[in-house]
């Protein structure tokens, strides 16, 4: 495989509350390789902005913290770097794009301003230099009239536009890897494919890799090319886009796929897996989806899942693809 450009091992991010210890990231590892879309898929809560965060430090402390693991780009643990470090990689190599572009843009300052601050801030460019660079970004993501576009406020622009200008910010200074938060979910349907075309042109264009945060699998088969699945807090399952939506191994992320509404069955109706995602606050140590398994077997109530390799590039967490599982189902 190739050499990741970003590479996860063994993260652990905690939250201490007085309600107790929520484990909200609890080691997982995923490589992110040069030019991929990496897609980290999962129900609401499950720990995929927590993951996104922890890559950022952007983890409020207290209450939470990292307590384990590593995070390397470039052979440089980020974990292990001065906060000063990780500032300059943060917006400049590593960008992020939050969910709701709303309360992410400031409010009193134009779009051509804030993008110009991050300009000014990374690249030390000088004021006519970065509004050149403004106006060029607004283009390349679609806004219509970018030179006047720069000069609105954020009330002044649909969502959509909101989204794209969001867009253009973070790659202000060329990162080499986009992390993006859900960025389609506040959006319509047109909204929603003419942002994923945006995404994937800049992948192709700029060669970047992305780590694109999803709950919508249909959304993944848009843009994938391999993806991560996660289940409170833990890996479930990560291959490749066709192999993982075409040969699903984990209970889990077949109960994912088949709550995809059959529309060839004229049966448009989103379905969901029975039971709910578990309590994070000390959770036992067998497999956490056991509660909601229809194949769980004995041994899932009492030891974590193990990680099987089932094909070439493709991993599932779970007891029923163990060599050595002969225990009884529950
Ligand atoms: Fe189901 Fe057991 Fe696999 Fe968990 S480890 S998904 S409970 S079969």
């Amino acid at each position: 495989m190739e050499k990741a450009i970003l590479s996860v091992r063994n993260l652990k991010t905690y939250f201490f509350t007085q309600r107790g210890t929520i484990k909200a990231v609890d080691g997982i590892d995923f490589d992110l390789l040069p030019s991929e879309c990496l897609c980290l898929v999962g129900e609401s809560g499950c720990g995929k902005t927590v993951t996104a965060l922890s890559i950022l430090g952007l983890i409020d402390s207290p209450p939470g913290r990292i307590v384990a693991g590593e995070v390397v780009y470039h052979d440089v643990n980020l974990l292990k770097s001065s906060r000063e470090q990780v500032r300059q990689i943060r917006g400049k190599e590593i960008a992020m794009i939050f969910q709701d572009a709303q309360s992410a843009l400031n409010p009193v300052l134009t779009i051509g301003d804030q993008i110009a601050e991050q300009i000014k801030l990374h690249l030390k460019f000088s004021r006519r230099e970065a509004k050149e660079r403004t106006v060029s970004l607004l283009k390349e993501v679609g806004i219509p009239s970018p030179a006047e576009a720069a000069d609105y406020y954020p009330h002044q622009l649909s969502g959509g536009m909101k989204q794209r200008a969001m867009i253009a910010m973070s790659l202000s200074c060329d990162p080499q890897i986009l992390i993006a938060d859900e960025p389609t979910t506040a959006v319509d349907v047109t909204i929603k494919a003419q942002i994923l075309d945006i995404f994937r042109r800049l992948k192709e264009t700029r060669q970047m890799s992305l780590l694109f945060i999803t709950h919508e699998l249909g959304v993944v088969s848009e843009i994938g090319d391999r993806m991560v699945v996660m289940y409170a807090g833990r890996l479930a399952e990560t291959a490749t886009v066709a192999e993982l939506l075409g040969n699903p191994r984990h209970p889990y992320t077949v109960g994912l796929i088949n709550c995809l509404p059959d529309m060839t069955q004229g049966n448009d109706r989103l379905q969901s897996i029975p039971g709910t995602v578990p309590s994070l606050i000390e959770p036992t140590n067998g497999c956490l989806f056991h509660p909601r398994c229809d194949k769980a077997l004995a041994i899932c109530r009492r030891q974590k899942e193990p990680s099987v390799l089932v094909n070439q590039g493709h991993s599932v967490f779970c007891h029923l693809y163990s060599p050595a599982e002969t225990s009884q189902p529950c």
